[in-house]
């Protein structure tokens, strides 16, 4: 008796060092792994040479011949070709815009292009604060594009260097949206400015005033926008939604926990429970000064 349990405290610390010597061997490795974005080289370089990102269109080998359009099952791509005016011969391409904040990237385009003008790049970081960036367009209506002729016998089709074309289209992640698409359709305008220290900019104190005398269901949505719609569980709720929902509801006190938005988002929902509760938008936009850990009273 007395052996076996001198043998298992044996095993068990056995089994302890040897654990924590395959760890202690590591704290003196090269790690394997990088952060990202601190790696070595641009991390598209490293991808697969068919990896599938960002679509890119040659306009000068494009025929205007609409499999693309045609081919796409979420309809992302939109292209208007018609005559030109000044050569009633010659047709011109007036419209190919591509929304790839919509696109799933299953290159179904990509394949029927006879000419390879619509191909996938390896670019892939597209973060903006308007996803109206995402759309990008590929002819200005105000300078026609005359549709490519196949010479004849022709093989091959010269197209400008892979991703040269798309990284011009790319925009800085907070760069103003678009002016030739419509506003977003929520209503809420595109951020324009960076916000103020504290978090709290023109869409927070828009958000804020839709709070004032609504029920606790319009709470939730507003609350609900306000955080960063990750859905990632940060917060200990499932969902966004499932954490607006117990904030309106008054059984979550804690407004803080949406770790993604950080104190911008915190401020904003103090901001909103506080218009919620006082009828009005505190002045100058300051959310309560003290974090409202009460939950909001219907
Ligand atoms: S990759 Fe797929 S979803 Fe994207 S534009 Fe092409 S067909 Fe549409
Ligand atoms: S990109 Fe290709 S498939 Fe699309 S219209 Fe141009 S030539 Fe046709």
């Amino acid at each position: 008796m007395a052996i076996a349990y001198v043998d298992n405290i044996e095993k068990t610390v056995g089994s302890f060092w040897h654990g924590m010597s395959i760890t202690l061997s590591h704290l003196f490795r090269r790690p394997t792994t990088v952060q990202y974005p601190d790696t070595p080289e641009p991390l598209r370089d490293c991808l697969p040479a068919r990896y599938r990102g960002f679509l890119e269109v040659d306009i000068d080998i494009c025929t205007g011949c609409l499999a693309c359009e045609k081919a796409c099952p979420i309809g992302c791509i939109k292209i208007a070709v018609e005559k030109d005016p000044n050569n009633p011969k010659q047709r011109v391409m007036t419209q190919f815009d591509l929304d790839e904040a919509k696109c799933m990237f299953c290159g179904l385009c990509v394949e029927p292009c006879p000419t390879g003008a619509i191909q996938h790049t390896r670019e892939f970081e597209g973060s903006v604060m308007d996803l109206r960036n995402l759309t990008f367009r590929w002819v200005d209506p105000a300078k026609p594009q005359p549709l490519y002729k196949v010479p004849k016998g022709t093989q091959a089709y010269l197209r400008k260097p892979l991703a040269s074309l798309v990284r011009t289209k790319i925009k800085a992640w907070d760069a103003p949206g678009p002016s030739w698409l419509p506003p977003p359709k929520d209503g809420i305008a595109a951020p324009t400015a960076k916000k103020k220290a504290g978090g709290v900019d023109a869409a927070s104190i828009e958000l804020a005033k839709r709070a004032i005398g609504v029920d606790r269901k319009k709470l939730q949505v507003i609350l609900e926008e306000a955080q960063a719609g990750t859905d990632c569980g940060e917060c200990t709720y499932p969902t966004c939604h499932d954490y607006s929902d117990a904030m309106a509801s008054g059984k979550e006190a804690r407004t803080n926990l949406c770790s993604p938005g950080g104190a911008e988002t915190h401020a904003t929902t103090l901001l909103i429970i506080d218009s919620w509760k006082t009828g009005a938008v505190a002045a100058g936009g300051a959310p309560a000064p003290a974090p409202a850990t009460e939950p909001p009273k219907a």
